[in-house]
């Protein structure tokens, strides 16, 4: 190996345009300056209690809090004396306000009628407060009690955004497993956290076709012996329309199949309920009521999405994660109560809780959500809701705006889109290039961007640029938001000099972060509170420019050697994908004799154009003339799609062991595509 693989991190973008917010919305932004930005910033991190208990009055509280921070290094205690239900602050708080009436989710559903029209279902806040109300009542009557888990495992559907906040409202957390992963993932988070109460559907649809989410949910609580209750809703229209008992016959959980010789922990004694059904309102009085809860009160375990290694089972509580999630919506999106948000992620990833769930809820804004997938009928279904609905403010991910890229600008040329008004981009870094095409084909030149770097364990956006307040600059993250101390560190802590790469770390701990993983205490300390003393450790790479602004270069484990300098891998990417041909790159390191580390790059091209021998030579010369001739990839496998997780986060580790002809061992639960794996296996360089 090369002498220099525990040195710094070296950056080589030379990225350098900016864009400033325009006056007009500047006007209206509720931080309006850089300075205005950096006074408070500094507050937050000089006087924090001073500074949370101040923001913790946007929140309706049950008790107020008299404290913020309790730190025992690596465990937070955020607001422990007040009281509060996360469910309340969505909802019943907008009760004798103008949001009462006011729609809270606007849905689409996927099937299209003949004029190429969807279902469209409308929830205000009085709507969804009702039905959230049922559920509540419905869960305690099926035995289920504060502090019991419940998973569930369901479509985009608004329904998904009752159970979660039923079970807040009842101080039972959630663990919401996405609805396209299979059955044995499904097992694997109902074992680990324990959930006693399954909340499921019968199916969903999905590109025309339906996801059989009762089948994996059936086969997945045979195995897991804590569900005692499985809460079924009936999607499809002639499940929607049966009665009570051709109901229960239909989706029995197979007890007469049920073999008194085989374990107890067979389907035998587990109780199967209709999601909502007629005369779902007689329950008695109270029985949906919001309990009040202490501010550390758990209110859901999610999975990380599975980039690095097996999934993490991340703890949030009550108060501090309401309160990121409603601040960033306020600061970060600009976001109003006239406002119609639209989130794509779905409400499996941290994303669709904090940005299509809780954020946007406790903020009173109007959601949109949508059954179904961006590319299907047409690769303008985004598009089409946008102009539909009148959508304001839309917020995405750069694997998505490259695949709209890739096929092509006459999709959203056809829609008038002029309703945007701000842009949203999360989940990796963001190629320059790829921001630029957001900017001026989706935004239309005039609506600022907000990149918005955090994690499943941040709770919400962690580093950001204010969108009235500060400049954006194409491929960084930009600044810390409130309360975030972020720093780029060597191995001892060091924080590095301008504009060298070294890890990213965050100096101390914010209300939305994570207090533990579930049932591994351990793994939590090793995990974020160790590598790097007494600090946060992200697990990704970026430099700090000199004007204070983070640019993410990739993740820790995946930095490249590349003849003695480390590199991370976002830098070589945004390079090839700053060649018109190219949609999509990933950069991954094989172990090489004589360098050390060789660096090969996988290339997903633009739709139309084909792979060959001269256009291999060409972006080869092109990472030569972008970066460097000691960056010149030393092989270059053209790709159909590359191997990405399910929230659409390429999986670099797979890409390794292929590259480096070495079957892969880690965890591949969280692929998309195995198919994807295989097709490139054959590929040359
Ligand atoms: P795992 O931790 O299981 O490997 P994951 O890290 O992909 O999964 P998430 O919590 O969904 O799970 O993703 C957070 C990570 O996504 C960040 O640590 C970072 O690497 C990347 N990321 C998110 N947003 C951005 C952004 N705006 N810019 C750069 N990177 C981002
Ligand atoms: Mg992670």
């Amino acid at each position: 190996m090369s002498e220099n693989t525990t040195g710094s991190i070296q950056s080589v973008s030379k990225e350098s345009r900016r864009f400033t917010p325009s006056d007009e919305f500047r006007a209206g932004a509720e931080v309006k300056s850089r300075a205005e930005y950096e006074a408070l910033w500094k507050r937050s991190i000089d006087d924090p209690n001073g500074f949370w208990l101040e923001q913790a009055k946007a929140l309706p509280w049950r008790t107020a809090p008299t404290k913020a921070l309790e730190w025992r290094e690596p465990h937070a205690k955020w607001f422990e004396d007040g009281e509060l239900n996360a469910s309340e602050c969505c909802l019943d708080r907008w009760k004798g306000t103008a949001n009462w009436q006011k729609a809270a989710l606007v849905w689409e559903g996927e099937p299209f009628d003949a004029q190429g029209q969807p279902e469209i279902v409308t929830l205000t806040y009085a709507q969804l407060h009702d039905r959230v109300v049922r559920l509540a009542a419905k869960l305690r009557r099926n035995g289920i009690e504060k502090g019991d888990r419940v998973a569930i495992y369901m479509g985009m559907v608004p329904e998904v955004v009752v159970a979660m906040l039923a079970c807040a409202r009842i101080g039972a957390p959630h663990t919401v497993v996405f609805g396209g992963f299979a059955s044995d993932a499904l097992r694997d988070r109902i074992i680990d956290c324990g959930a006693k109460a399954l909340v499921t559907q019968d199916m969903s649809y999905r590109r025309g076709n339906e996801v059989k989410l009762w089948e994996a949910a059936k086969a997945a609580v045979e195995q897991c012996p804590t569900i005692a209750t499985v809460i079924v809703h009936a999607r499809r229209p002639d499940h929607a329309a049966m009665d009570d008992a051709a109901f229960q016959k239909r989706f029995s959980l197979g007890e007469e199949d049920y073999d008194e010789t085989a374990s107890p922990t067979m389907m035998k004694g587990k109780r199967l309920v209709r999601f909502t059904s007629k005369g779902d309102g007689k329950f008695a009085a109270g029985e949906g009521d919001a309990v009040a809860l202490p501010a550390e009160h758990s209110l859901f375990v999610l999975y990380t999405s599975g980039s690095t290694g097996k999934p993490k089972g991340v703890l949030h509580t009550t108060g501090g994660y309401i309160l990121g999630a409603h601040l960033t919506c306020r600061y970060v999106f600009d976001l109003k109560p006239s406002d119609l948000f639209f989130c794509t992620a779905d409400v499996g990833w941290v994303t669709g809780h904090s940005y299509i769930a809780y954020g946007p809820l406790a903020t009173g804004a109007t959601c949109i959500m949508f059954e179904g997938a961006p590319n299907f009928p047409e690769p303008d279904r985004l598009w089409d809701i946008i102009e539909r609905h009148r959508v304001s403010i839309l917020y995405t991910a750069p694997t998505a705006i490259r695949a709209f890229i890739r096929t092509g600008e006459e999709w959203p040329q056809k829609h008038d889109m002029s309703s945007l008004r701000l842009l949203g981009t999360v989940g990796e870094p963001i190629n320059p290039e790829a921001w630029l095409w957001y900017h001026r084909v989706i935004g239309g030149g005039r609506c600022p961007i907000v990149d918005t770097w955090w994690q499943t364990e941040t709770g919400s956006i962690a580093i950001t640029t204010l969108p009235g307040a500060v400049d954006a600059k194409p491929g960084s993250a930009g600044l810390p938001f409130f309360g975030i101390h972020p720093k780029v560190v060597d191995q001892e802590g060091n924080e590095v000099a301008a504009n060298a790469g070294g890890k990213l770390i965050l100096a101390g701990p914010s209300p939305s972060m994570l207090r533990t993983i579930w049932g591994d205490d351990e793994r939590f300390k090793t995990a974020y509170w160790s590598d790097v003393p007494h600090v946060y450790t992200t697990g990704d790479g970026a430099r700090k420019d000199e004007d204070g602004y983070f640019w993410v270069v990739g993740r820790i484990d995946d930095v490249l050697n590349v003849a003695g300098h480390r590199i991370g891998t976002a830098e070589i990417e945004s390079a090839l994908v700053s060649h018109p041909s190219v949609a999509e790159a990933a950069a991954v390191g094989r172990p090489d004799d004589l360098k050390g580390q060789a660096l090969v790059v996988f290339v997903t091209l633009k739709s139309g154009i084909e792979p060959t021998d001269a256009l291999r030579k060409q972006l080869l010369d092109h990472v030569s003339k972008e970066i460097g001739k000691f960056a010149r990839p030393d092989g270059l496998r053209f790709a159909g799609a590359l191997p990405k997780t399910r929230s659409g986060k390429i999986m670099r580790r797979l890409l390794k062991d292929l590259a480096s002809g070495v079957e892969s061992k880690g965890d591949t639960s969280t692929l998309e595509d195995l198919n994807v794996l295989a097709a490139l296996r054959g590929a040359s360089e």
